[in-house]
């Protein structure tokens, strides 16, 4: 039984934060790469919604 994989995560636009984070989602949901890796991949999304919503707080997205 697998994770299923969720959904791709959307950065708060500008956040370098987050951008960092997408890019390490991206690097472990490529089923090629050696590093993918779904649980992860989801600990990550988890994060950036998290970084999101606190991006937001402080300024909401346009
Ligand atoms: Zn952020």
């Amino acid at each position: 039984m697998s994770t299923p994989l969720l959904a791709v995560p959307r950065p708060y636009p500008g956040c370098v934060h987050c951008a960092g984070l997408v890019r390490e989602w991206t690097a472990v949901t490529e089923p090629a790469a050696p590093e993918y890796d779904r649980d992860r991949a989801n600990h990550i999304a988890g994060a950036i919604v998290a970084h999101r919503r606190q991006d937001e707080e402080r300024a909401p997205a346009l």
